[in-house]
């Protein structure tokens, strides 16, 4: 559905996840608006979607999931213009769990089609776990059951389509860690250094590097006394 305007566009207002719209500019907020459109159930499939592609190997599964997201694009070509997700498809030579997958996929999909805040979907995925146990990622982030790491997945989705802040750490962040990072490695590698040196560990973490409670990433090593990830720059200390 495309909406024409008719008139001359003087201002817009750009919408907050939190309710409330900030002025973008001085128009007179009296100023008849163009309809914009919002994710609703009633909202047609065009014939065309764009789409992501992700693929998870895990351990518990013999074959490769492959999940598929497709997104609208609603108010294309306006200071409206969104991009939100209207379905998920999980494809597998595996078909031990496909009753299962079937109703997860279109239970999220139709919770896609609802619109307003899907977003708490990623952490209600993510807080599954098998009780069978769960596996670690190339990388070496621990995943509790394959339901977290589709929850993993829509995140990711929804972060690259801008529906998620990505919370990533600044950049200065970044560099600190690099740098505790470097430290600790010098110090496995200065001469009478006890230390077992275990370069090349999942993900590029040192050997005995433990589990982070914060991004599950094994990573944390201590430094100064203080045990510190390398991952994400949790530190038990501050
Ligand atoms: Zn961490």
């Amino acid at each position: 559905m495309t909406i024409k305007i008719t008139r001359k566009i003087k201002g817009y207002n750009v919408k907050r996840p939190d309710g409330g719209a900030a002025e973008a500019s001085a128009a007179a907020p009296t100023e008849p608006q163009a309809e914009v459109i919002q994710m609703h159930e009633r909202l047609e499939r065009p014939g065309v979607l764009v789409g992501a592609t992700y693929k998870i190997k895990s351990p518990l599964f013999e074959h490769a999931l492959y999940v598929t997201i497709n997104d609208i694009v609603l108010n294309a070509g306006t200071p409206h213009e969104s991009r939100r997700p209207f379905e998920i498809f999980i494809n597998s030579k595996n078909m031990d769990h496909f009753q299962w997958i079937v109703a997860l996929t279109r239970i999220m999909s139709a919770v896609f089609r609802k619109g307003g805040d899907v977003t708490f979907l990623v952490e209600e995925l993510k807080a599954v776990f098998d009780p069978r146990g769960g596996y670690f990622k190339p990388g070496g982030t621990y995943m509790p059951s394959i339901v977290a790491e589709l929850g993993l997945i829509v995140e990711q989705h929804l972060k690259s389509i801008g529906m998620i802040k990505d919370s990533e750490i600044s950049e200065a962040q970044r560099a600190l860690i690099n740098e505790k990072r470097a430290a600790y490695e010098a110090t496995l590698k200065a001469p009478g250094a006890a230390h077992d040196v275990g370069a090349g560990e999942a993900g590029g973490y040192p050997a005995g590097a433990t589990l982070c409670p914060k991004c599950n990433t094994s990573a944390v090593v201590l430094m100064d006394g203080c045990a510190t990830c390398l991952a994400c720059g949790y530190s038990k200390c501050g």
